[in-house]
This record gives structure tokens, C-alpha cells and sequence, in this order.
């Protein structure tokens, strides 16, 4: 399957001082010692850097470069791989990234550099997903988490783990195989409490992957409530408060708009349904319901905003209540004009949300509403030691967590060692798949696919 050789550009499109191109497969040194012209005579030596021309068809020069060789496996593939430093803008990488396929390079597929990587064994599943994150990384603390799976503390951790639930497997094994006298070769207590241990430690790693799923993917937020309490309002203060606004994004929909912004270098995309209000009349009306409806079923948190300048309205209630089930805050807005409703009485009436008492327009309390907002759905402090990981490999540590879980139920009902067993291996098996020792080509397909060619 690989026993080709690639090439791409991999640094960005566009000016810039330097471009790189890459080439890697059993083929790269040949392909580029017949493509460029070394300027002296010496031949390329592994991590030596050399002063190169790259000449066209024609004779005529393209571009005066740097080319570092690597040798298999000290590569970042694994492979035999040389980098061509070409001067940045657009034309010169292409043009020697043309010459490269003429000279019997193939275009990489998108992550195929990083694939290769891991087939042969330079990183791990997960270390690859983190190179994934690095490079798409928007703040400090979710580049942090991405470097933190990089260096393996993800694998080690989840190693760790597999290593302890395969002993406990194999002494599990042991006593049904050779049972003496009907007493199990480990006590059913100690199993429990080396189970228990595991189940701890397979927590604290979800909250700390949980926390990095939240830093890469940030937290989606709905300004929901009735017209003229101020959503819009809200949305601007937020964003004007803030001065690491990373995107504005023009509304999916015509009603819609979505806004990103970064606190404590978690993202949160805060969607105001807007539109819908200025003229809120009979079926106008039910479409914006609808739609932020649906805008609520989508978001991680809803934010319920009402105006504390008016009396309290019986709808506000009843929809409040409608959000007991899903993480939500309740705003009342407008707090700089004469109250008609305090946090305290409203507080009484919904006394399963958090209120917050705000005022959009002259920016009162907001980073308590932010800190609120990022409170409901990150927990506890594992924000500071969050590690990269896919959903998928979040997935996967629930399904473990849930296996020890129903192995300590079978013992604790006095079930049969056999039993606990199963669960043991359902546990191991979904570990393994974190750090992708099941082969599954469709998943590592989905994987690398997600990668720009050149990475
Ligand atoms: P929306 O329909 O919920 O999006 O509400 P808007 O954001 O459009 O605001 C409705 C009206 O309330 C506008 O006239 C705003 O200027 C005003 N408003 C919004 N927030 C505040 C606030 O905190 N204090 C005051 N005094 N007025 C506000
Ligand atoms: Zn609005």
C-alpha cells in the first residue's frame, strides 16, 4: 500500500517566506537528487541541510532552495523523506512540487504523511488525532491539551490502565482454569478494590479528555427568550466585551447568527436566533419559535434571557421549566433600569436554574456569565490538564468505564468470576481501540481524512 512515494506542499498556501515541500517513500532521495541541482558537489547526508537549485524542463531556474534529507525510520513518516525549502509564495512550491510528481512522486492524499506516521509506528492513534488538533488549535490551553496527548500522556495513561485490566484478566483466568478446591485464585474483595481503582482512574481520564473535547470544540450556546429582552443586546455586549473575538459567522440560516468567542480558551459559539423579532407576528411568529427551538436542541446551553424591566411574563416561566433537563442559565437582562422582578423572587419561582442579573447595555456581570456558562458544562478544574481526544476515543472511555462498572455490579451480587471476566475484556477491548490496536480501515480512513494533503 505505501510502498509509493508522495509529495505535497505542506506549509500554508499563499506569500510567505519560506514553502515547503515534502516527499516521502522509498523513492524520495533519488527522485530529488534527479529533480534539483545540489550547488557543491557533495551528496545529501541525512538531517544535512544543502543549498539546491531547482531548474525546469527547459534549464531555466525556478527557484534557489534548501534540501534536508531524512532517513528511514528518522523521518516523521517513517520513511525516507526530503524536505525542499522553496521561497514562499505560490508559484515556486508549485512548480517544484510539479516537477517532483513528473519526476515519479504522486500527489499525497490529504493526512497521508501522518498515516504513514502511524503505520509505521511513529505515533500512536491518539498522538495522531492530537497532530490533527495542534494544527487546528485556536487557543493556548487547547494547544496545550493537543501537546499533551502529542508526548503520549494520553497512551501512557490508557497503557497504564490496559496493563492493569489485562493482569487482572489474566488472574481471573487463572483461577477458573485451575480451580483448587472451589476458592477463586483472587478473592472476590481484592478484585473489587483493583476494579474500583481502575474505574477511578478511567473517571479522572474522562474528565480530563471531556475537558479537551470542550477547549477544541467549544461549547455551543443559545440566547433564546421572548422579543425585546435583549438576546441581541446580550450578544454584542458579549462580544464587544471580549477582546478575543476569533470569528464572526454570517447566520447559517437567514434568522441565525453565530458568533465565536474565546474564554479561558474554550470557544463558545453563542447562536441568537435574530430576525424573527422585529416583525413577530402570527406565522412569522411560529417559524421563529421553531427555529429557536431547534437552535435550542442543538446547543450544549441555553440561555433564557429576560427583561427585568418589565412584570414577569407566565411564558417565561413555562419555558424555563421546559429546560430542567438541559444545562441553561437564566439571564435577566436590563438590570440597569428600575427592576420589576429580583433574583431572588425569581429564583423562587424556578428554583431549579441558576439566575443571573445583567445588564447588556452598560456590560454589567458578564464574565460572571460567562464563567457561569463554561461552569455547566466543563465541572471541575480538569481544564488546566486537559488532554486532546477525539469524541470517538471519548466514547470508547464511557464504554470502558461502564464494562469495570458492570463487572463490580456481577461481583458485588455474587456472581460468578466468569462473568467479571467478560466485562474485564470489553473493557480491555475498548481501550485498545483509543490507541488503535484494533485495525479498523474505515476508522482510520475517517481519521485522516479530516487532515489537509500535506500534513
Ligand atoms: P431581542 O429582541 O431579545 O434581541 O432584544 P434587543 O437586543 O433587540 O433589545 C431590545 C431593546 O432592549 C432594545 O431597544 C435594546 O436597546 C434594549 N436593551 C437591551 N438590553 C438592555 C439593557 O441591558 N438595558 C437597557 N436599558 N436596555 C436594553
Ligand atoms: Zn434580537
Amino acid at each position: 500500500m505505501f510502498g509509493d512515494t508522495i509529495a505535497a506542499i505542506s506549509t500554508a498556501w499563499g506569500n510567505s517566506g519560506i514553502a515547503i515541500v515534502r516527499l516521502s517513500g522509498p523513492d524520495a532521495w533519488a527522485i530529488a537528487q534527479r529533480q534539483v541541482r545540489l550547488q557543491t558537489g557533495a551528496p545529501l547526508k541525512p538531517r544535512f541541510a544543502r543549498n539546491a537549485v531547482l531548474l525546469d524542463e527547459a534549464g531555466e531556474v525556478i527557484d534557489h532552495i534548501l534540501v534536508l534529507p531524512f532517513r528511514a525510520p528518522h523521518s516523521y513518516t517513517g520513511e525516507d523523506l526530503v524536505e525542499l525549502h522553496c521561497h514562499g509564495g505560490s508559484l515556486a512550491a508549485q512548480r517544484c512540487l510539479e516537477l517532483l510528481i513528473s519526476g515519479g512522486a504522486r500527489m499525497a492524499l490529504p493526512g497521508e504523511y501522518t498515516r504513514r506516521a502511524f503505520e509505521n509506528g511513529r505515533l500512536d492513534l491518539s498522538q495522531a488525532e492530537a497532530v490533527g488538533a495542534l494544527i487546528q488549535a485556536r487557543s493556548n490551553e487547547a494547544l496545550r491539551a493537543a501537546n499533551r496527548t502529542l508526548d503520549g500522556e494520553l497512551t501512557r495513561a490508557v497503557g497504564e490502565i490496559y496493563e492493569e485490566l489485562t493482569a487482572l484478566g489474566a488472574e481471573i483466568e487463572v483461577g477458573l482454569d485451575f480451580p483448587e478446591e472451589d476458592v477463586p485464585y483472587i478473592a472476590d474483595e481484592s478484585l473489587a478494590d483493583r476494579l474500583e481503582v481502575v474505574r477511578q482512574s478511567l473517571a479522572d481520564l474522562l474528565e480530563r479528555c471531556s475537558s479537551g473535547v470542550i477547549l477544541r470544540e467549544g461549547i455551543r450556546v443559545a440566547i433564546v427568550g421572548r422579543p425585546n429582552a435583549g438576546k441581541s443586546s446580550l450578544l454584542n455586549a458579549l462580544l464587544k466585551e471580549s477582546r478575543a473575538i476569533v470569528t464572526a459567522i454570517p447566520g447559517t440560516t437567514r434568522d441565525v447568527i453565530e458568533a465565536v468567542l474565546t474564554y479561558r480558551g474554550i470557544p463558545l459559539r453563542l447562536v441568537d436566533t435574530a430576525g424573527i423579532t422585529e416583525n413577530y407576528h402570527d406565522e412569522v411568529e411560529a417559524i421563529g419559535v421553531e427555529r429557536a427551538r431547534a437552535a435550542m436542541k442543538e446547543a450544549d446551553v441555553c440561555v433564557w434571557v429576560i427583561d427585568g424591566s418589565e412584570p414577569l411574563h407566565q411564558e417565561d416561566v413555562d419555558r424555563v421549566h421546559e429546560l430542567a433537563d438541559t444545562p441553561h442559565l437564566v439571564v435577566l437582562n436590563k438590570a440597569d433600569l428600575p427592576q420589576q422582578i429580583s433574583e431572588a423572587s425569581l429564583t423562587a419561582l424556578i428554583p431549579a436554574s441558576t439566575v443571573i442579573s445583567v445588564s447588556a447595555a452598560e456590560g454589567l456581570r458578564l464574565d460572571e456569565l460567562k464563567e457561569s456558562l463554561v461552569g455547566l458544562v466543563s465541572g471541575t478544574g480538569a481544564l488546566d490538564t486537559g488532554l486532546n481526544a477525539s469524541s470517538r476515543q471519548v466514547e470508547e472511555l464511557r464504554g470502558a468505564i461502564a464494562s469495570v462498572g458492570t463487572g463490580l455490579k456481577a461481583l458485588g451480587d455474587g456472581l460468578d468470576q466468569a462473568l467479571v471476566s467478560g466485562c474485564v475484556g470489553d473493557a480491555r477491548r475498548s481501550l485498545s481501540r483509543i490507541l488503535g490496536g484494533d485495525r479498523d480501515e474505515d476508522l482510520l480512513h475517517e481519521i485522516f481524512g479530516r487532515f489537509c494533503i500535506g500534513k
